[in-house]
């Protein structure tokens, strides 16, 4: 299969990186140190929309580690997957969501990962007993949709995402269902050059439960012909595209560059969802992560240049409380809104905390007033 060979050339070594990308000594050791602990894998297509020349390139920063990887501020599981687990890949948090953890492969290795726990790495989590989450989705009428998400399902063979989506179809009170996926970002021609995924993909969003693709620009530079080719592939397919971003240190905390993003999804025919504050994980944190009151300051400055279409997204912070959406900054003051949350009781509750230029998250030393 032309799309699962292709794969197999991604750059997973220190020594295959360097025939693309200068590195110094300190760089090597450093890459090598971190992959020792999450892997690293891009593609060849990715790597291709790396400046060279830039050691500070967003794409880059995207996929390469670095020594900033290195350090261990953070936790693994921010948004409290273990305690919403129902069995092994399943998730049920939200009344109306149950979430699949249907592989733990992606095309391309992010090093921004909020699952950096176990991308590439163990399968332990993973749904193994696809009658068992089935069952478990028929009997929780309040489930109106599914997200199939990762890993990346759409490295998946066409032919066990035909399963998942054939299985979950049946199920009535299903409207319907997501997959999670940054293969149109980082290996689009698996979605272009396989007709059976779209004939599958048109089949179901159709004639039986309509799909939506969420996917995940960070950066404008990810929107290329070959992507965009990808999600007119899609969209062909009578298939949804929304998008989801993370606000990343160093990629897009830029006003500009995140307007441009924002602007150039809605003229490609995706919808911006969500804005992600950065989750504090584990070697994702210290590099990546922005103050909220960065955040609030960047995404306005952000939105005084988009359309109403290109700001209809909720910049958004996925905690173990639930969805938290951060409505913006005003007198020292940030305003949040409990969006989705798993106790029902703290759904639309306003609050808001005093503004720091340090406070990535919302722990549980946060003093609300
Ligand atoms: S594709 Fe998604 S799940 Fe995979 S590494 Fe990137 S962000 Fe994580």
């Amino acid at each position: 299969m032309y799309w699962r060979n292709k794969l197999k050339e991604n750059i997973t070594t220190v020594s295959e990186l360097k025939k693309y990308i200068h590195l110094t000594p300190m760089e090597e050791k450093a890459i090598k140190k971190a992959i020792e602990m999450h892997p690293m894998s891009i593609t060849k297509y990715y790597l291709s929309l790396i400046n060279k020349e830039d050691k500070k390139d967003p794409i880059r920063r995207l996929v390469v580690p670095s020594k900033e990887e290195l350090n261990p501020l953070g936790t693994y599981d921010t948004s409290g997957e273990k305690e919403n687990t129902k069995s092994v890949g399943l998730q049920h948090k939200y009344s109306q969501t149950a979430l699949m953890l249907s592989t733990n492969r992606c095309a391309a290795y992010c090093r921004f990962c909020f699952r950096k726990r176990l991308v590439g790495l163990s399968d332990s989590e993973v749904l193994k007993r696809f009658d068992e989450a089935i069952n478990y989705i028929e009997k929780h009428n309040e489930i109106n949709n599914v997200l199939i998400s990762g890993g990346d399902p759409l490295t998946l063979p066409t032919k066990v995402l035909k399963q998942f989506l054939d299985g979950l179809a049946d199920i009535d009170h299903l409207d319907f269902i997501r997959i999670g996926s940054r293969v149109p970002v980082v290996f689009p021609d698996r979605i272009s050059q396989d007709k059976n995924l779209l004939k599958l993909f048109s089949k179901h969003s159709f004639k039986r439960k309509r799909l939506y693709i969420v996917t995940h620009f960070n950066h404008p530079r990810e929107l290329t012909s070959k992507s965009i080719q990808a999600i007119d592939a899609l969209l062909g397919s009578k298939v949804i595209v929304n998008n989801q971003t993370v606000l990343l240190k160093g990629v897009n905390d830029n006003p500009d560059v995140l307007a441009e993003l924002m602007n150039k999804l809605v003229s490609v025919g995706v919808n911006p969802y969500y804005v992600f504050q950065c989750r504090p994980v584990k070697r994702v944190k210290h590099e990546f992560e922005l103050s909220i009151a960065e955040g609030c300051k960047i995404v306005e400055e952000a939105k005084k240049k988009m359309n109403g279409h290109s700001k209809r997204f909720k910049y958004m912070m996925s905690h173990k409380r639930g969805k938290i959406e951060i409505l913006g900054l005003s007198k020292g003051y940030i305003y949040f809104k409990q969006h989705q949350a798993r106790n029902p009781e703290l759904l639309g509750t306003i609050f808001r905390r005093k503004a720091d230029n340090h406070s990535g998250w919302l722990d549980s030393s946060m003093k609300l007033y």
